[in-house]
């Protein structure tokens, strides 16, 4: 093992989460940082999913760091939700403020990753022959960075361009004059179909599963209320790291079945048109109660049947048979119109799948679909694909793809028994992808530093997650999870979306702020559910086993 270079920490990826590790763990506890990132520069998800209409949906004020006031007040935002190319600016302009782009080397991906205990580091390789000794391992490979085509039989034969979403092309697509296939229609779907119908001569959309979608309402953020929100930041910031899901809201007025049709239809109808997910929280129980559940979710269908002219084609685009949210809530701007179009058409493969793509285009049943260009918006092998890409092995040499075979299970979401000094940012157990997920992130990267500070202060070179710890962690997932509607749909949320993969449903739905004070309480009881311990075994004392809260 020559050419050995040594550090004290190893980050693999260079998104949000990798960019505020290396400036915590650099510029705050003074560690030297070498972050591998497989791109060529910053932004992660921003990064990568460069498709015509991507956008964030959550508000921009909210969708940004907040570890530094000055960037905070520096930075302007132009809409209240954030297209792509400007939360890309904003990821460059913090690694230029802060000088991140000294410590990460791009275009590199980590291969491997093996716990050497002799020496308590992580020797991690990458596919540049590049070998690292770390004594910390901290994963910030995102949650929904996988792509994923489904291996459709003859897609090699197709002869015309073929494009995943979250791998699109820096110098764009010109769809002008052709013929389109878009596959697919989740959240990424729903975004790029209106705009790739506006260029196209004509577009067809391959749909399985319908999708409940919101109206964004996107619009210009104007001066005087970004002038009231800055000035309001401090406390704003604090109600969105306690806030449920990251972003502060007006509290639910109660039950659904509490209250008058016509009182309901009335709420519903005033959340629908001021746009946003915040139509999913007007009542407390629209998540865990299925009867409830039914009156968002037909209000939607409603809607769907007044926008789209054809009955037919509007039928074939109302959602059923799952809860509305079990599978992630759509925001969009002008989908549902989008197939009043004459240049747009509407082809359900949920009874007969597509069989092959062939030289032309795609065939399902008897027909033939051809087109010039393929757009599959067809996601991601969501939360697990990204980590067990990466051969990762523990303290014992085991791998963590086969220790997850069943399915991941995680010590809160950030560390997994048998895998000393590994922190595993918005991982599987964690609330990531339910919420406001740069609240995620920096909860996750603050308690990482706290955590190596409070081992340093010690004389603590070793953390590992105790395994019983970890076993009632997943019971309160799993718990948690079990009383809301989320089972009741083949999300990716459950790893439905890729056969063969385990159904386990992966993040953490207790939400941002009780998870926050979990976190906090665990640190505070001496890392109650770690074990702690020194390279010398005699400089420190060890860690205590584990009491999980039962219930959020
Ligand atoms: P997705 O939600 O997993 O949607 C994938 C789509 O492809 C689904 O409609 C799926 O149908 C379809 N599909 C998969 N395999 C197929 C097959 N073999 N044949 C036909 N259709 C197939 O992926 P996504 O739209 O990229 O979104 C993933 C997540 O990224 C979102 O849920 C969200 O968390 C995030 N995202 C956020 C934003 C935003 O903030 N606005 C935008 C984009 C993405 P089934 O439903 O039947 O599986």
């Amino acid at each position: 093992m020559s050419d050995i270079q040594r550090c004290d920490a190893v980050v693999i990826g260079a998104g949000f989460a990798g960019m505020y590790a290396l400036h915590r763990l650099r510029d705050d506890l003074g560690l030297r940082v070498r972050v591998f990132e497989r791109g060529t520069d910053v932004g992660g998800t921003w990064y990568w999913n460069r498709y015509p209409g991507a956008r964030c949906d959550v508000e921009s004020m909210y969708y940004s760091y907040s570890f530094s006031a000055e960037l905070e007040q520096e930075w302007e935002w132009s809409e209240l939700y954030p297209a792509q190319p400007e939360i890309l600016a904003y990821a460059n302009h913090v690694a230029d403020r802060f000088d991140l782009r000294a410590d990460i080397a791009f275009e590199t991906s980590v291969e491997s990753a093996e716990f050497d205990e002799g020496a308590l580091e992580w020797i991690v390789r990458t596919d540049r022959g590049e070998t690292v000794a770390a004594r910390f391992l901290i994963t910030a490979v995102g949650c929904l960075s996988a792509s994923r085509i489904p291996p459709f039989p003859g897609l090699d034969s197709f002869a015309g361009e073929i494009y995943h979403t979250g791998e699109w092309p820096h110098e764009g697509v010109d769809f002008s004059g052709k013929r389109v296939a878009v596959v697919g229609t989740g959240s990424s779907g729903l975004q790029v179909i209106p705009k790739i119908a506006e260029q196209a001569e004509h577009l067809t959309v391959f749909q399985r599963t319908p999708a409940f979608s919101l109206p964004a309402r996107n619009r210009p953020l104007g001066a005087q209320e970004v002038a009231e929100f800055k000035a309001d930041y401090p406390a704003r910031r604090a109600a969105a790291r306690m806030a449920p899901s990251g972003v502060p809201g007006i509290p639910p007025v109660g039950s659904a079945l509490s209250v008058t049709d016509e009182q309901r239809e009335q709420l519903l109808t005033e959340r629908w048109n001021r746009g946003g997910t915040s139509f999913m929280r007007v009542f407390n129980d629209t998540v865990v109660n299925l009867d409830a559940n039914e009156f968002s979710a037909e209000f939607v269908r409603e809607r769907i049947r007044d926008i789209v002219d054809d009955p037919a084609t509007a039928d074939k685009l109302i959602p059923r048979g799952y809860p509305i949210g079990a599978k992630r809530i759509c925001l969009d701007t002008d989908y549902w119109v989008t197939f009043n179009r004459d240049n747009v058409d509407l082809v359900s493969v949920r009874d007969t799948p597509i069989e092959e793509i062939t030289a032309a285009g795609l065939r399902v049943g008897d027909t033939e679909y051809a087109v010039d260009v393929i757009v599959f918006a067809t996601g991601y092998d969501a939360m697990t694909g990204p980590l067990n890409a990466i051969d990762i092995r523990g303290a014992d040499g085991v791998a963590l793809r086969e220790t997850w075979a069943a399915g991941p299970r995680t010590y809160l979401g950030i560390a997994t028994a048998g895998f000393p000094n590994l922190f595993m940012l918005t991982a599987p157990g964690s609330p990531s992808v339910l919420v406001n997920v740069i609240i995620s992130i920096e909860q996750h990267v603050d308690w990482v530093a706290d955590t190596l500070t409070h081992m340093r202060e010690n004389g603590y070179s070793r953390i590992e997650a105790v395994l019983d710890a970890q076993d009632r962690w997943v019971e309160h997932v799993n718990e948690a999870a079990s009383r809301t509607l989320f089972l009741q749909g083949n999300s990716w949320y459950l790893g439905a979306n890729v056969p063969g993969k385990p159904r386990v449903f992966m993040p953490y739905v207790g939400g941002a702020g009780p998870y926050r004070k979990i976190c906090d309480e665990v640190a505070a009881d001496g890392y109650r559910g770690f074990t702690l311990s020194a390279a010398n075994p005699e400089s420190a004392t060890s860690g205590r086993a584990v009491d999980v809260p039962a219930g959020n």
